[in-house]
């Protein structure tokens, strides 16, 4: 799919503000809000904006959506307005059982929560507020008490590797619809340090995959756009048609990346090709969002992986997969060179030959 004329998934960075201080926040998030974030009417009219580009799921995100007062009057526009609409609240006192119901009341389909791990004393740690834990798990339970259907996000780094299968464990028993797996990229306060090499990458892709042939929850990845490359790999050598809804979700998914099917509208209306890829093509308050994603050039070049430097330009997956245009960026500058951490060699990709005259150059 190529996605050309509408988004897949609109994103919306609410607000900056957020009352948790999490090592890897993608935001840099403080517990003030920026007084040149969108305002209420421009909220709306953003919204107006996203409906008219087509039928995208919208996700309301930040920072902590829930630190802007007139968070529930967006979230009731964006359901009038026919939006699937979801949510990722922070788990801080602002989420509350109240909260929880009315995000309900109002249409909302979908609460994303964190968890980064088993224990509540490491997830705190990562966190950086003591609690946070028992409330996601609260709020969880406050979730399906309301009729309301929940994902759980993970980012999965060096310090939770060893967790999974218990992190897995609580998804299950949460209920949770979906289990979104994070892979860092090293944008904001996340450190370099702290992702996984290309082999634990394919490692962490093994263990979803076989999880997602028994699991109750569907599983998608994040900026792991490869799991798609290796799912379709396993497929073949298991002669799988991928009849488990983990797996279908693969399908519904390929090909979706950076500015291809998504985009990510940031708290000042900078228009982003995903929160990840801090790339800015224009901004809402100046630019009509449909013009951007249409026919930015970022966009576009984003849109043509046959035309990526490196493996990921030639690689037989490109369409399906394209690496994460936000990791290349993080690692090396430029968005359209290949995903640093894929182990994959397409066999159509031949090793630059550097003459001894071109390294002393
Ligand atoms: S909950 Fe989200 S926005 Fe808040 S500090 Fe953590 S990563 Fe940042
Ligand atoms: S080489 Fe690039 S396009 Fe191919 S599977 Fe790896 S990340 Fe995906």
């Amino acid at each position: 799919m190529r996605f050309d004329n509408s988004p897949f998934l609109v994103i919306w960075e609410t607000t900056q503000a957020c009352d948790l201080a999490c090592r890897h926040c993608r935001a840099c998030a403080i517990p003030r809000r920026d007084p040149a974030e969108l305002g209420p009417q421009e909220g709306l009219d953003l919204l107006d904006q996203i409906r008219a580009l087509g039928d995208p799921l919208m996700i309301f995100t930040g920072g902590d959506p829930l630190k802007r007062p007139d968070i529930f009057e967006l979230l009731a526009h964006s359901v009038e307005l026919g939006l699937r609409t979801t949510i990722t609240p922070s788990a801080t006192p602002l989420l509350t059982e109240w909260a929880v119901r009315r995000m309900a009341s109002v249409g909302v389909a979908r609460m994303a929560i964190s968890l980064d791990s088993s224990s509540a004393d490491e997830h705190d740690r990562f966190r950086g507020v003591q609690g946070s834990f028992d409330r996601s798990l609260a709020s969880l339970r406050w979730a399906l008490k309301a009729g309301l259907e929940t994902q759980i996000n993970t980012t999965v780094t060096v310090h939770n590797l060893h967790d999974l299968d218990q992190i897995a464990a609580l998804v299950a028993e949460s209920e949770a619809k979906l289990w979104s797996v994070f892979f860092l990229v090293a944008t904001g306060r996340a450190s370099h340090k702290d992702d996984l090499t290309a082999e634990e990458y394919e490692q962490v892709f093994g263990y979803l995959y076989e999880l997602s042939k028994a699991a109750r929850f569907d599983i998608k990845t994040t900026e792991a756009q490869h799991y798609r490359r290796f799912v379709a790999q396993r497929r073949k050598f298991d002669g799988s048609g991928g009849t488990r809804p983990g797996i279908d979700l693969i399908a519904r998914h390929g090909g979706i990346n950076d500015g291809k099917g998504l985009v990510f509208i940031s708290h000042t209306g900078e228009i982003f090709p995903s929160g990840f890829l801090p790339l800015s093509a224009g901004n809402v308050r100046r630019d009509l969002l449909a013009e951007v994603y249409q026919k930015h050039p970022l966009f576009l070049g984003l849109r043509r992986p046959e035309e990526f430097s490196g493996k990921c330009g030639v690689c037989e997956y490109r369409n399906i997969c394209g690496g994460s245009r936000a990791r290349a960026y993080a690692v090396g500058g430029d968005c359209f060179r290949s995903d640093p951490r894929c182990s994959y060699q397409p066999p159509a990709y031949t090793v630059p030959i550097i003459t001894p005259k071109e390294v002393s150059a």
